[in-house]
């Protein structure tokens, strides 16, 4: 049985706690608002996207790490343009503007893109994957063969979507961590990566707790492949975090009987959520702080 410092963020030295609230009434939030804090360090509205409430485009730090040409990654196991990812590379006024955020997100020079979704392409009038790929100057890879082949400057990678946004079966988000840390390290001038393991909303989300533990397992081997790459070296940040909580999920004992994982909700609640950091700038991650407080710290420690 793994307890709290048998996971891999054990490992990481500097930890601090985060509120999520959005810029609204409820201090309940959702991946869109969430991500957009820690992308560009600004509060914003339920369901907005790196965009502020009169419209204006917020800078985001992968923007920040475009400029300064650093290479940069966008790496989910929901669909690549989900709300995380998205608010790193497309701005829009709501999340589901989804193929506004599709063009955004393949025109923001991001050389890795990974992720579910290729069953809306091709379908209902849209252009087929390889097209989509192909215009935008990306190449393109659909199964762990492909990918492990790809060749070229910039790659979108495209999966099948899973159900509750668990692991794409052929390729686990280590895997696509591991492969995405070889792709983007060699660069002279740096990288800045997000991975993001879904799962652990899409399951809480189901109250699934079989494919909750899954993702949390993967998720963890994600982090000790990045902590162990970070830790060979003294100039990368690790920053483990998650965006907003989900399913207030409980662990009891009644004396005498056995342990049972008793879920809250089906929706994300109000809960502040653990940050972890390890190498240069991780002493900046400490305390209580919120989401916008991490989001304004990460882009200066990128600039
Ligand atoms: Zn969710």
């Amino acid at each position: 049985m793994l307890r709290g410092a048998d996971f891999q963020t054990g490992r990481l030295p500097y930890t601090g706690l985060v509120a999520t609230s959005p810029l609204d009434d409820s201090i309940v939030t959702d991946s869109a608002s969430a991500a957009t804090a820690f992308a560009t360090g600004v509060r914003v509205r339920y369901t907005a996207l790196s965009m502020d409430a009169a419209g204006n485009r917020l800078p985001t730090a992968l923007q920040a790490a475009e400029q300064l040409s650093k290479s940069t990654g966008l790496i989910t196991t929901a669909n690549f343009w989900d709300a995380t990812p998205a608010a790193f590379a497309a701005h829009a006024p709501t999340r589901y503007e989804t193929d506004l955020i599709v063009d955004q997100m393949l025109e923001s020079g991001t050389e890795i893109i990974a992720g579910g979704g290729l069953a809306r392409f091709g379908s209902e009038g849209r252009p087929t994957i390889d097209q989509v790929a192909g215009a935008a100057g990306y190449a393109l890879a659909r199964t762990a063969a492909e990918l492990a082949a790809v060749k070229g400057d910039r790659v979108l990678a495209v999966f099948d979507t899973q159900p509750q946004e668990i692991d794409f079966p052929e390729v686990r988000l280590p895997v696509l961590t591991r492969w995405a840390l070889d792709r983007l390290s060699p660069d002279p001038e740096g990288f800045f990566l997000v991975v993001e393991q879904e799962g652990t909303d899409g399951a809480s989300h189901a109250n699934h707790t079989q494919k909750f533990i899954d993702s949390m397992i993967s998720f963890d081997e994600a982090v000790g492949i990045a902590l162990d790459f970070a830790a060979a070296r003294n100039d990368v940040l690790l920053i483990v975090a998650a965006d907003h909580e989900c399913g207030g999920l409980q662990i009891h004992r009644e004396k005498g009987s056995e342990m049972e994982l008793v879920w809250a909700t089906k929706a994300h609640t109000g809960e502040a959520v653990p940050v972890f950091a390890y190498g240069p700038g991780a002493e900046q991650f400490v305390g209580f702080m919120n989401g916008e407080d991490l989001g304004r710290k990460l882009i200066g420690l990128v600039r």
